[in-house]
């Protein structure tokens, strides 16, 4: 079936300004299916973003949005969220946006059980600033700022939420959409901080860097280097070498931050007055 793109999007904005090959329209577009599964309202929800490739997205999308400053998007969304408790409040963001500059708010968003979700555009690069180095570009990879190798070993954005505290966290890859699909609805689905890590590509900034042919090179190596969660956990410390594992690491129930601090004023409310 036809899936209409455009009723989600602010069409006098495009085109858009993605190069061509950027994986970003695809996980774009695994929102949109993702949030339409849900049958969620546009005037219902609210897409934050700091600066970055990936935070361009907000200014294509038709409903509440906000494009806000370099890794800040967890703390304006949090305020959206304070405030406008029923929005259903999704965040987009960088691998450098969300786990570098805005590292500390992701620790903290974790930890809270904000009932948000945080989408990773994890492309392993500073793409719209020029190519740096950043938290998840792997060990040895050329960059503008590592041109003779990456000496950093890099982040893994999904234990490091798990560690934090979020409450559901995924990876998936720009290459396997089924499964994104699936997953996005989930984590939009889901009540508490999700967060999912999408491993996803940058021609421009990485890939014609660092020896793939091509766009469809780049994209088709998440077949060869990914493997199903399931399937992870039956396989040894030798098979596991090089491959990273997609799936649902965690989806469980905590208490969430908003309904936490309504429960904190009305026991305000009823106290007596000391005066
Ligand atoms: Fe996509 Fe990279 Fe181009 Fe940015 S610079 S639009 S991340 S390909
Ligand atoms: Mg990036």
């Amino acid at each position: 079936m036809t899936f209409h793109y455009q009723q989600y999007l602010r069409n006098d904005n495009l085109p858009h300004i993605w190069c061509p090959g950027c994986s970003h329209g695809i996980v774009t577009k695994g929102i949109l299916r993702a949030v339409d599964s849900l049958g969620w309202q546009k005037d219902d929800m609210c897409f934050v973003s700091g600066i970055g490739c990936a935070s361009r997205l907000p200014g294509y999308i038709d409903a509440n949005t906000l494009h806000t400053t370099h890794g800040r998007a967890l703390a304006f969304a949090t305020g959206v969220k304070m405030v406008k408790s029923n929005m259903h409040v999704v965040i987009v963001s960088g691998d450098g946006d969300s786990l570098a500059i805005g590292g500390n708010h992701f620790l903290h968003s974790c930890r809270r059980n904000i009932d948000m979700t945080l989408i990773i555009f994890n492309n392993n690069i500073y793409g719209m600033t020029g190519g740096q180095t950043s938290p998840t570009t792997p060990f040895g990879a050329t960059t503008t700022t590592q041109p003779y190798g990456n000496i950093e070993n890099s982040i893994d954005a999904v234990n490091l939420a798990i560690a934090a505290g979020a409450t559901f966290v995924a990876r998936t890859t720009a290459y396997h959409v089924t499964q994104m699909d699936k997953i996005f609805a989930q984590a939009l689905a889901h009540k508490g901080f999700s967060v999912v890590d999408v491993m996803c590509d940058c021609w421009t900034a990485y890939g014609r860097r660092n020896s793939f042919k091509s766009q469809v090179d780049m994209l088709e190596r998440y077949k060869d280097n990914t493997v199903r969660l399931e399937k992870w956990n039956k396989m040894s410390e030798e098979e596991r070498a090089g491959k990273t594992p997609i799936g649902v690491f965690l989806d469980i129930q905590r208490p969430e931050y908003c309904e936490e601090q309504h429960k904190v004023i009305e026991r305000a409310m009823s106290a007596p007055s000391e005066h």
